[in-house]
């Protein structure tokens, strides 16, 4: 199975929040107004597809660490 690494770049991030409304199991906004994934590794890409798409400024990362097949 394979695993995938998601990051934001915090730096570019403008605390729009698109993120967390596509995929708010997996976003949430932080004191500083950024956004932040909750599990940076996941199994599974699901809705956090949607919120690197949503993203205005194109500073979500979604990588591919591990593949078991
Ligand atoms: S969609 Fe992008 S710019 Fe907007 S809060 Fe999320 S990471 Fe930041």
């Amino acid at each position: 199975m394979a695993k995938y690494k998601i990051e934001s770049d915090k730096d570019i991030c403008i605390g729009c929040g698109a993120c967390v409304s596509m995929c708010p199991e997996n976003w949430e906004m932080e004191e500083d107004g950024k956004a932040k994934a909750l599990h940076e590794e996941i199994d599974e890409i699901k809705c956090n597809e949607d919120a690197k798409d949503s993203c205005p400024v194109d500073c979500i990362t979604i990588k591919k660490i591990e593949n078991t097949e």
